[in-house]
């Protein structure tokens, strides 16, 4: 058994593969509810997988033939596996409200660059929201773009001219929990 705070940080990681990493083609494909998963990828392309999930729903997809044998070259997960994932998925969902995965007590949120793994600076071009157990956080910023400390959960909305006009609407949900989380802690 994972604690709800283990659960919660892998959770969150998988949910970078899916916004920023190798899941990413199944935003391109039209899936938009807030997901984690991760691929999977066997020497010699022999077997493809993608697991995947949503608060209430999981689902894995694998590619392979029961020999030994190559399903073709370049066939990673995100290849063969990922849009059947994708389109199950948005099949499964279609009409059902959204849900989001809680972030419990005992975790907080930082703005990390996707990169370094650091946190983010307002140089660093593509920024992720990750929870951590708390004192587990990073704490050094990004030496690969220096600039000012991002502090984007210390405001209430990313001004209209900043991130090209386009505030991330699961990224302010994201921010306002951890606000709400701030008050707790400091009542
Ligand atoms: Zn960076």
């Amino acid at each position: 058994m994972l604690s709800e705070e283990t659960a919660a940080v892998v959770t969150s990681m998988l949910q970078s593969v899916i916004d920023h990493g190798t899941g990413a083609p199944a935003r391109l494909r039209g899936f938009t509810l807030p997901a984690a998963g991760k691929t999977g990828t066997m020497d010699d392309y022999m077997d493809a997988w993608f697991e995947g999930y949503i608060p209430s729903l999981a689902a894995g997809v694998w590619v392979g033939f029961d020999q030994k044998k190559t399903i073709g070259p370049g066939m990673t997960g995100a290849r063969a596996a990922l849009p059947t994932w994708t389109d199950f998925m948005i099949g499964a969902t279609r009409g059902r409200p959204v849900e989001d995965f809680g972030s419990p007590l005992g975790t907080s949120n930082r703005d990390i660059c996707a990169e370094t793994g650091m946190l983010a600076t307002e140089a660093c071009p593509n920024v992720t929201t990750e929870i951590f157990d708390e004192g587990s956080e990073p704490t050094e910023y990004c030496t690969a773009h220096p600039g000012r400390p991002l502090q984007t959960y210390r405001r209430a909305a990313p001004m209209p001219d900043e991130d090209g006009g386009k505030p991330d609407l699961r990224q302010l949900d994201r921010n306002d929990r951890a606000r709400a989380k701030e008050k707790i802690h400091t009542w």
